[in-house]
């Protein structure tokens, strides 16, 4: 037996048997709750994952474009294994709830995007979480015991959710797509200036010498609750 298997084994196992409820409960570690986007997320990963699986070699190296980060992305990045911090995640700012689960060898992918009538039919099927949804979440109020309330109905709700037909809750589409070169970055540059590595790619000349960003003044995306925003440091 070989001792080095690899700890993402088990979420693969999960994948492969459709343990919808498992995949759920390992998002949850990095999601921290429970909600029903966190599940979405959790379900278009493990169809995408076996939808392209059926077509090709089993379980294949993917890249994951997600469109938006909320819940659903911390689902996509357990499921798929594309993170942020391995390249395999891609980030496109047009805050939509959508991934495209795409072959890194031939680009084959999948989009599912979740319908725009999703939320209506969620309140809908749980005619109790939308008041409290209303209080807690949207309106930032309501006592520690709504608060309570509202993670345990919402949690409830996300595993519910799991059992959903999934045309019910996507638009499923097949597509091809140009996968990106797979970025390498060594951080192999010292700024001239603070004296930080910077990777090569985020680097400017300032008097013939290499310098971060931040000494440049110039400026960069940071990826926030509102999506990507511009800024200087100052
Ligand atoms: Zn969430
Ligand atoms: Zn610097």
């Amino acid at each position: 037996m070989h001792e080095h298997a690899s700890a993402r084994q088990a979420v693969e196992a999960m994948v492969r048997r459709g343990d919808l409820e498992g995949l759920l409960r390992s998002a949850e570690v990095i999601h921290g709750h429970l909600c029903p986007f966190l599940a979405l997320g959790v379900k278009a990963g493990q169809y995408a994952l076996t939808h392209l699986a059926r077509q090709g070699h089993g379980l294949e190296e993917v890249v994951a474009i997600v469109e938006s980060n909320n819940c659903f992305t911390d689902g996509i990045q357990v499921v798929t294994g594309c993170t942020l911090g391995n390249s395999g995640l891609i980030f496109k700012d047009l805050g939509k709830t959508a991934v495209t689960v795409a072959r890194r060898r031939d680009g084959a992918g999948v989009r599912l995007v979740v319908r725009s009538d999703f939320r209506e039919g969620l309140f809908a099927r749980y005619p109790a979480a939308g008041p409290l949804f209303d209080l807690v979440v949207v309106k930032r109020q309501g006592t520690p015991e709504d608060r309570h309330r509202f993670q345990h109905l919402w949690a409830a709700v996300a595993r519910r959710e799991l059992e959903t037909p999934l045309a019910e809750q996507f638009l499923i589409q097949n597509l091809t797509i140009q996968v990106p070169e797979q970025a390498r970055s060594f951080g192999g540059v010292i700024c001239q200036r603070c004296g930080e590595g910077v990777t090569e790619h985020r680097v400017r000349v300032a008097e013939g010498q290499p310098v971060c960003l931040a000494c440049a003044g110039e400026e960069y995306g940071i990826l926030t609750g509102q999506g990507i925003v511009w800024v200087k440091e100052s």
